[in-house]
C-alpha cells in the first residue's frame, strides 16, 4: 500500500476485540460459558417471527423502526419517540462516540469497564481516560475527579461486565449531576433485565438532558446472533443519532425477532428467575470450594482465585472438562475467571470441574 495512505490517528492503537471462544480442539459437547449468552435461548415467538421474515427477504426493512420502538415503549414504559435502535447496543454506543467525541476530546470509563469502550473512543480519534474502581465497584468520586473541560462522554455499565457489581440509583444520580456541562453520561444497561424492577437510568433520561441509557437484545433476550440493541435518550440526542446511522441499519428479520422477543414478557421473566436461581447456586457452591465472588447482579459470576497462576490452572482444568469460560486479565483482573450462568446441568458441570481442580472430589 502507498506510504501516504494512513488511517485516522488512534485507529492503529486499537487492540482487536477478542470474543469469547466457542471451540476446543478435539472436544465434543463443549460448554460455552464465555460470552454471557442466554442458555434458554430466545422466545419461541421470536424464532417464529424470524422464520416468517424469510418470506419477504427482497423487501427493504423499516427505516424508522416504528414497530419495534412501539413494542419497547409498551413493555418498558418509555417514550417510543426517544428510543433509538441499533445493530446491537454496540452500534448505539459507537454512534454516540462518533457524534459527541473527536480528536482532543476525552472519553471516560473505569478500569474494569467493558473492553469496547476504549475501542469506541479511539475509533473516533478521542482519548480514552481510565479511572480506578473501588474493590471492583465503579467509584463515582473517582470518575468525577477525572472529568474536566475535555470530557465528552462517560461510559458506565450498570450492572457492570465483567465484575457483575452495581452502583445504586442515588450514586448514579450524583454522577449525572456532577458532570461538566459538555459531558454525556452513557448508562450501559446490557444486563439491566436481570435485575428485578430496575429502572436502569430511565427516569434520569427523562428528568435530565445529559443521560443516555443503552440496552441490548443480546443477553436476556437470547438474540446475540441477530444484533439488536436500543438507546433511550433526550430528544436532542436522538435527532443527532438519526442523522448518522444507516437508514437500513437493522434487517427485517432482526426487527421482527426483537419485537416478538420484547413482547414475550413471560419468557423474559422465566429467564430472569432461572438465572437468579442458578447464579446463586453456582456462586455459593464455588465459594464453598474456596472460590469467592462478589454478589453478581448479572448472568455471570466473576470467580476470584488466589492469583493469576491458580486462575490459569483452573481455566486449563475447565478446558480439559470441555468448558470454556472467560479469562479477564485484559480487564485488569488476572486472578479471576468470568463464568456465564448456564442452565442447571451447565452450572453443575462447572462446579464439578472446579471441585476436581480443588481436589475436593
Ligand atoms: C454484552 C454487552 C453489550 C452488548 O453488546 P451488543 O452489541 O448489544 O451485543 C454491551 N455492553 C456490555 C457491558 C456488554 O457486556
Amino acid at each position: 500500500m502507498a506510504d501516504g495512505i494512513q488511517p485516522q490517528p488512534g485507529i492503529m492503537d486499537i487492540a482487536l476485540y477478542k470474543g469469547g471462544e466457542a471451540h476446543l480442539d478435539g472436544v465434543r459437547n463443549v460448554l460455552k460459558l464465555s460470552s454471557n449468552e442466554n442458555p434458554l435461548g430466545p422466545s419461541e415467538a421470536a424464532k417464529e417471527a424470524f422464520r416468517r421474515a424469510a418470506h419477504d427477504l427482497h423487501r427493504y426493512p423499516s427505516t424508522d423502526h416504528a414497530a419495534l420502538r412501539a413494542a419497547i415503549g409498551d413493555v418498558w414504559g418509555v417514550d417510543p419517540a426517544r428510543v433509538f435502535c441499533g445493530v446491537g447496543s454496540g452500534e448505539v454506543l459507537k454512534l454516540l462516540a462518533e457524534a459527541y467525541a473527536g480528536p482532543g476530546d476525552e472519553v471516560v470509563f473505569t478500569e474494569h469497564g467493558f473492553s469496547m469502550y476504549p475501542i469506541y473512543a479511539r475509533a473516533c480519534g478521542a482519548t480514552p481516560v481510565v479511572v480506578p474502581e473501588h474493590e471492583r465497584v465503579v467509584d463515582v468520586d473517582a470518575i468525577l475527579a477525572a472529568c474536566g473541560p475535555k470530557t465528552k462522554l462517560v461510559f458506565v455499565a450498570n450492572p457492570a461486565n465483567p465484575t457483575g457489581t452495581m452502583v445504586g440509583a442515588a450514586e448514579v444520580a450524583r454522577l449525572a449531576n456532577g458532570l461538566p456541562s459538555q459531558a454525556l453520561l452513557v448508562l450501559d444497561g446490557a444486563y439491566a433485565e436481570y435485575v428485578e424492577g430496575f429502572d436502569a437510568g430511565k427516569s434520569l433520561v427523562e428528568s435530565r438532558e445529559n443521560v443516555v441509557m443503552s440496552r441490548t437484545f443480546s443477553k436476556i433476550y437470547g438474540l446475540g446472533g441477530m444484533r439488536v440493541g436500543w438507546g433511550y435518550a433526550p430528544q436532542a440526542v436522538i435527532d443527532v443519532l438519526n442523522r448518522i446511522r444507516g437508514p437500513f441499519n437493522l434487517s427485517a428479520a432482526a426487527l421482527a425477532a426483537a419485537e416478538a422477543a420484547v413482547r414475550d414478557t413471560e419468557h423474559t421473566e422465566k429467564c430472569r428467575i432461572e438465572n437468579a436461581k442458578w447464579r446463586e447456586w453456582m456462586a455459593t457452591a464455588l465459594a464453598e470450594l474456596g472460590v469467592p465472588s462478589d454478589t453478581s447482579t448479572a448472568n455471570f459470576v466473576l470467580a476470584r482465585f488466589t492469583d493469576e497462576a491458580e486462575a490459569d490452572a483452573c481455566d486449563a482444568k475447565l478446558r480439559d472438562a470441555g468448558i470454556i469460560v472467560r479469562k479477564v486479565a485484559g480487564y485488569k483482573l488476572p486472578h479471576c475467571l468470568r463464568i456465564t450462568v448456564g442452565d442447571e446441568s451447565a452450572c453443575r458441570r462447572v462446579v464439578h470441574a472446579v471441585a476436581q481442580f480443588k481436589g475436593a472430589v
